[in-house]
């Protein structure tokens, strides 16, 4: 897992990859494509099947104002694209480094209120994703301020992560608030100070911090491809008399299909994560991280073709 975080942070890597075709190619299981009519493609396609979907343009850390402001774009055309499709269940998700939050905090939430205003008129939801635990206190702060601007309620919420063991607490002070929130058990390599570093211990508080939301009357968003975590907010839900339509799972694209589809067809509503875009490597190496029996199976598929 530290070999692949550590290759996803890799400059000379990316760039090649980023460019190459096989790399490319490799990038397809995880990443819708490189265009916006891709992504809203296969967003059409998950709908078909009973997925909703939140549409991602990949990338993050940017180094420029400019580069900041060109992430922003894209995503007022993603914005675009749903308000013009109102029958399409679609959201976005957006990382802060993405906006500019290196170089000018200020810069970042003008960018980010922007998109807010932006999904308010189109009737659609802006997610603030979570990265590394340097920025979990700013996003947080951040995602309140937007909340609480007039007409913002419900359309901008966050991302909290299982691993970190300061994030009952943020649940409680963002539930608090009426902000909708995703858990995930969090993709970045943190310190033990600030993060379980056993996986059971990460389950536990997963499954902990499930029924803290559940029972906080807010529709969130329970963010895992593991059955274990499954079967446990299913269970939960049935003997606590939960209405399954007041929450969602939600997945990766092209992670676990099989169970994306079982939920649709159990009656649970079901949500899947679309990236696209030309700077997929620091997300692929992330998802090859959480499984590196991935890069295997990529591998050998590559050499089916
Ligand atoms: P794990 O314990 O990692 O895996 C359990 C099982 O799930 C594995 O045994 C395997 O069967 C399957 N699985 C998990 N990952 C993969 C994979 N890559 N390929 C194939 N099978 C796999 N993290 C953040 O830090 N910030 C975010 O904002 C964020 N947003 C996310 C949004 C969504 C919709 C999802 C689903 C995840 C997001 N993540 C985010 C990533 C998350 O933190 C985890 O790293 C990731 O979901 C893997 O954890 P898991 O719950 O699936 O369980």
């Amino acid at each position: 897992r530290s070999a692949f975080i550590a290759l996803s942070r890799n400059a000379a890597l990316r760039t090649f990859s980023e460019r190459s075709q096989l790399g490319r190619r490799m990038s397809s299981r995880f990443v819708a494509g490189m265009t916006l009519d891709e992504v809203v493609h296969a967003a059409e396609a998950l709908q078909r099947l009973g997925i909703a979907s939140t549409l991602d343009s990949l990338g993050e850390n940017v180094t420029t104002p400019n580069e900041a402001r060109h992430s922003a774009d894209i995503y007022h055309r993603l914005l675009d694209a749903i308000q013009t499709r109102p029958t399409m269940n679609a959201n976005v998700s957006v990382k802060l480094t993405q906006m500019g939050m290196d170089l000018d905090p200020g810069l970042a939430e003008e960018i980010v209120s922007g998109l807010v205003d932006h999904a308010v008129a189109a009737n659609t939801f802006v997610r603030v994703d979570m990265e590394g635990s340097e920025y979990t206190k700013a996003t947080i702060d951040m995602v309140r301020r937007l909340h609480a601007k007039p007409g913002n309620r419900g359309h901008v919420g966050i991302v909290i992560q299982a691993y970190l063991h300061r994030s009952q607490e943020d649940i409680r002070t963002l539930t608090g608030d009426g902000i909708r929130i995703r858990l995930c058990k969090g993709a970045y390599k943190e310190p033990s100070n600030l993060a379980f570093p056993e996986k059971k211990d990460v389950d536990a508080n997963f499954v902990k911090l499930t029924h803290q939301l559940l029972t906080s009357g807010i529709y969130h968003g329970i963010a895992t491809h593991d059955e274990d975590m499954i079967s446990a907010t299913r269970k939960f839900v049935r003997e606590n008399n939960i209405d399954p339509k007041t929450f969602e799972f939600q997945m990766l694209y092209g992670i676990r299909r099989d169970l994306q589809k079982s939920l649709v067809h159990d009656g649970y509503n079901t949500r899947v994560y679309v990236p696209f875009g030309t700077e997929w490597y620091p997300y692929f190496m992330r998802r090859l991280a959480e499984r590196p029996a991935n890069a295997l199976f990529i591998a050998k598929s590559l050499l089916k073709q």
